[in-house]
């Protein structure tokens, strides 16, 4: 059973979405777990406090190490990977999903306010993961989103064991366009080959889209995709090194969103 345990200051917002359709027909069925840690209940003093001022001053507060540090000692004392939910983290990818899926599950913990004190990033070895250049207000919408995108690729949760292949992404292209009844929209029919009955063409349709989606939306997938093509390889690289476009701490060389989209992460 995959296993998600999130620590946070406001456990009320799980399971939250995750508790419908997909998500929570899973949950409901045992295929996975969700533990949603109360920070707060561990800590030590009256007032229950869990953040404290900057040092060095600024603005906000900033979350205290040695209460984090006693809930996540209390939570999760196995080996599931430890995430902290932070826009200053490599940004997540669906080959990082994809591995973290295959593993036993996650334990994340969810910043608030200015965020966590670095002692406690440190001395509990956590990874700083990302899910976009831009700010929210907790981490709790960046858990829901990570744990999301894992739980629909555990076995038998989506309706067709195939569709997770073929999406945005995993092919390192963006997906084709889908269409479905009625066969004309206000004026708009349905594109010919996808109701031919013809199926190799339209699978030439389906990747000739893919691929000029991936060129005109996004040049730098595009780029990752060709030079893999080109280097003999479709999904995989032939030498994984080469097309690598992060540095020695797993940040993208390139802009956000840049290549890692080959599932060559292998274990988290
Ligand atoms: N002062 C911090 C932002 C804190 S936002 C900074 O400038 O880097 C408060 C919390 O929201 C963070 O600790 C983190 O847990 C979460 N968060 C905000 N944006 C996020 C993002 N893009 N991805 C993942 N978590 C995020």
């Amino acid at each position: 059973m995959w296993r998600a345990t999130v620590l946070t200051l406001f456990p009320e917002m799980f399971p939250g979405p995750l508790g419908i359709s997909l998500a929570g027909k899973a949950l409901t069925a045992g295929v996975w777990t969700l533990d949603a840690v109360d920070i707060r209940a561990h800590a030590t003093d009256k007032h229950h406090t869990v953040d404290d001022t900057p040092a060095g001053g600024g603005p906000g507060m900033v979350m205290k190490a040695d209460v984090l540090a006693r809930a996540i000692d209390a939570a999760a004392a196995d080996d599931r990977p430890r995430l902290l939910m932070s826009p200053r983290g490599v940004p997540l990818t669906q080959a990082k999903v994809a591995a973290l899926a295959r593993g036993g599950g996650v334990v994340l913990v969810c910043g608030r306010y200015e965020g966590v004190d670095q002692r406690l990033i440190a001395a509990r070895r956590l990874e700083e993961v990302s899910v976009g250049d831009y700010v929210l207000s907790g981490g709790e919408i960046a858990a829901l989103a990570l744990i999301d995108a894992c739980v629909r690729l555990l076995p038998g949760v989506m309706g067709k064991e195939a569709s997770g292949a073929e999406e945005s992404f995993s092919t390192g292209l963006l997906e084709y366009p889908q269409y479905t009844r009625p066969a004309v929209f206000e004026g708009q029919a349905i594109p010919e080959v996808l109701t031919g009955g013809d199926h190799a063409k339209v699978r030439a349709w389906r990747q000739s889209e893919a691929e000029r989606l991936t060129r005109e939306r996004r040049p730098d997938l595009w780029e990752a995709y060709q030079s893999r093509r080109h280097s003999g390889a479709r999904a995989k690289p032939a030498n994984p090194e080469s097309s690598r476009t992060e540095n020695a701490s797993g940040f993208r060389v390139r802009p956000y969103g840049a290549a890692r989209n080959d599932d060559d992460e292998g274990s988290p």
